[in-house]
């Protein structure tokens, strides 16, 4: 399955593409993800994109839009894959659809997960992440088994530089003006699944996998 899951920041995008990823067996695809590992290799690219990341400013469109395609472009994208945090302006949805026609295929799920927006600094402030295999953690709403180490892999968790209330505002507003309309464009194409993120973790997982099937 071709797959896109967006919402706001702190919807949990990723703590339920980490299930969903084992499940369908098909690659995960987040650009935040991508964007902080150049920069632990410290690439030019890294470097760039941690100066917007920290302000909670989005990385400018040609930037991401090269490393997306790149990415769709390696053959383990053959059995599907699920993008999470790309497209999160309108040009970058348009590049998405070119890049997938000239590949000769298509999405076919946009995963919308809703959360208020009152819960959502809460949720990014409290945030946990896995220095080794990036699964999300949160002190109060999903602590891991032992304080600091990663339930999956053993890992440090650490607390993102933009999980302060300062960038989180920025990111916030950022997903307002230039994510939030690309609801109405997937709802256009026929293809939203909107889902009802503030619940808990398995309800919401459940609720995406009848949304699928
Ligand atoms: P995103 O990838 O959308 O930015 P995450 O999946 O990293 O969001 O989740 C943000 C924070 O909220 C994490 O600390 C995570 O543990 C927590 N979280 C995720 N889903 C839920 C939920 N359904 N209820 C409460 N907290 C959640
Ligand atoms: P995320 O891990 O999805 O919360 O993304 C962290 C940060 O990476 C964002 O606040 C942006 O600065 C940057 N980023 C990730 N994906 C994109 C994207 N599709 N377009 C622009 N910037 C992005």
């Amino acid at each position: 399955m071709n797959l896109l899951i967006m919402g706001p920041p702190g919807a949990g995008k990723g703590t339920q593409a980490e299930v969903l990823v084992k499940e369908l067996k098909i690659p995960h695809i987040s650009t935040g993800d991508m964007f902080r590992a150049a920069i632990s290799e410290g690439t030019a690219m890294g470097k760039k994109a941690k100066e917007y990341m920290d302000q909670g400013r989005l990385v400018p469109d040609e930037v991401v839009v090269g490393m997306v395609k790149e990415r769709l472009g390696k053959p383990d994208t053959g059995v599907g894959f699920l993008l999470d945090g790309f497209p999160r302006t309108l040009p970058q949805a348009g590049a998405l659809d070119e890049t997938l026609a000239a590949l000769g295929i298509k999405l076919d799920a946009v995963i919308n997960v809703a959360v208020p927006r009152e819960r959502l600094m809460a949720r990014l402030t409290g945030r946990r992440v896995c220095r080794n295999c990036g699964a999300s953690y949160h002190v109060m709403f999903n602590p891991p088994q032992s304080e600091g180490i990663c339930n999956a892999c053993g890992g440090e968790l650490y607390q993102r530089s933009d999980d302060n209330e300062v960038s989180v505002g920025n990111r916030l507003d950022v997903y307002e003006a230039q994510t939030r309309p690309l609801i109405d464009y997937y709802q256009a194409q026929g293809v939203l699944k909107d889902i009802n993120g503030d619940q808990a973790i398995d309800r919401v997982l459940r609720d995406i996998l009848a949304s699928l099937f």
